[in-house]
């Protein structure tokens, strides 16, 4: 009688506090351990989107771990789930507790429709989402008051894979398959395990200035491994106080540990406001204020398609449909353009960028979007309005990074890409005139949010 462990967003073998809970019960019984992943219809888009592709890549690489014994099941988990467990003659299902809004629900459905125990030990972040909470017992409104509870409360050391573990072979379907333009990254704990160590090791020590030059490869690249647990945060972060007391520049491993903290909030907010997927929580504008129609239709495309005029924010939409990745200073310069520049609602922005990041994930999408727009709890302040020359000048001074993603300005030396209608000759043939006027557009959409604060 196997014990289940259904894996989701843990797909890894060490620090996996939902594997130690399904271990420890299946060694008091004697018993094995069966994997089960199942392919849910409701998330496995057709054509698979990048993040899908790297999902299937994951999972075989844990099946290789598991040597061949990771049980794929394909069907809605409420009916999947109770059949495996029953077929198995299961005392009980483990897993690491989700948090996002489909997620919660879904695990609920699985729980009432289950004849034996759903037991959720862990999740998928350094500190449960909704644990912490202010003195007077509500949600944190301002991330460095969460980021101070949050390192006071601390998080328990990482813990090793467990030895030993008794894996059950119980048949299932074949492997996922999904394919993607894009080149993916080796997928898999020992992959993301390698990826860090070589950060750490490089680059960590230099984070806090590199961070956010696009032109440098200074970020760690493991937003993909963390969204489907192939490392736990934990580890990242027993790694980073460990890196510090080793000498590494501890004021960059702390600037890195902030970023978690941040994905640890997003994660907070939405616990608290599941409709933060689709609803501004604060209303920077009204309704009429967001560009619709065909003009809007021909903008948004425009800039989807990196053919905005501005270099920094074509060089950044074309990283993100050539890689599925793009750096995170260009994923605020491109956000801030679309909604600020081109007046389209965030929700149209985030719908795209979670097609296509390999990273996409719902609560950092969504909540990092409406930090941009102004409209997440301890957002960016609506007037700021990121100026796409001037942060490409100062982040990216030699203009090495958009000359990678836009070809047709590659003749343009130097920082004069950042400005090519300003060029001796002209701007290069094949690449567009600017959409809009910066200035303009700004001072239309403060004019506008000015407006709605005053009527309120
Ligand atoms: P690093 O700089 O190495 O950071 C280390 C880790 O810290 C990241 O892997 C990530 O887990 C976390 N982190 C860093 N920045 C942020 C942030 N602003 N918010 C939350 N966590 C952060 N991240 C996603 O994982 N999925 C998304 O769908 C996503 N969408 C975004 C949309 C917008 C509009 C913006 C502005 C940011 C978004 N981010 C998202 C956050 C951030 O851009 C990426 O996590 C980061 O670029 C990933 O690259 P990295 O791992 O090299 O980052």
């Amino acid at each position: 009688m196997p014990v289940l462990l259904w894996l989701r967003r843990d797909l890894r073998l060490a620090d996996n506090p939902a594997l130690l809970a399904a271990a420890d019960r299946a060694r008091a019984t004697g018993d094995e351990v069966a994997a089960l992943f199942v392919v849910d219809p409701a998330l496995w888009s057709s054509p698979p989107t990048p993040r899908l592709a790297y999902l299937a890549r994951s999972l075989r690489a844990l099946d290789e771990r598991l040597g061949g014994r990771l049980t794929i099941r394909t069907g809605r988990p409420e009916q999947v789930v109770p059949a495996v467990a029953h077929e198995l003659a299961a005392p009980s299902v483990h897993v690491a507790a989700a948090t996002e809004p489909y997620g919660q629900r879904r695990d609920d459905r699985v729980e009432r429709a289950l004849g034996v125990e759903l037991v959720r030990t862990g999740c998928p972040y350094a500190v449960a989402p909704g644990r912490l909470v202010t003195r007077a017992g509500t949600p944190f409104q301002v991330y460095t008051a969460f980021r101070d509870a949050w390192l006071d409360h601390g998080w328990a050391a990482p813990a090793p894979e467990p030895a030993g573990v008794p894996w059950a072979d119980v048949p299932g379907d074949p492997l996922p398959e999904a394919s993607t333009e894009v080149p993916l990254s080796a997928a898999g704990e020992v992959a993301a395990r390698e990826r860090w160590s070589a950060f750490v090791a490089e680059a960590l020590a230099d984070y806090r200035w590199t961070r956010d030059r696009p032109d440098l490869a200074g970020t760690s690249a493991m937003s993909a491994a963390l969204k489907y647990g192939e490392v736990h945060p934990r580890t990242l972060l027993a790694d980073l106080a460990a890196a510090a007391r080793a000498g590494v520049d501890p004021a960059s491993a702390a600037t890195f540990r902030d970023e978690l903290a941040w994905r640890d909030f997003h994660a907070d907010v939405l616990w608290h406001r599941p409709d933060a997927t689709h609803r501004s929580l604060r209303a920077v504008a009204s309704d009429d204020d967001w560009a619709t129609g065909a003009a809007a239709d021909a903008a948004f495309d425009a800039w989807a398609a990196g053919r905005t005029g501005y270099p920094f924010v074509d060089a950044g939409m074309r990283q993100l449909a050539e890689t599925g990745w793009m750096h995170n200073r260009l994923r605020m310069v491109v956000a801030s353009f679309l909604v600020k520049d081109l007046h389209v609602a965030w929700q149209r922005g985030a719908a795209l960028f979670l097609d296509g990041l390999v990273d996409g994930d719902t609560a950092q999408n969504q909540l990092n979007w409406q930090w941009v727009a102004g409209t997440g709890r301890d957002a960016a302040p609506y007037f700021r309005v990121f100026n796409p020359v001037a942060q490409g000048q100062r982040l990216d001074p030699e203009g090495d990074y958009v000359r990678r993603w836009v070809p047709e300005l590659r003749a343009l030396p130097g920082a004069a890409v950042h400005e090519p209608w300003a060029a001796p000759g002209g701007p290069p043939p094949g690449y567009p005139p600017r959409l809009v006027d910066h200035a303009t557009e700004r001072r239309v959409a403060l004019d506008a949010y000015h407006a709605h604060r005053a009527a309120r």
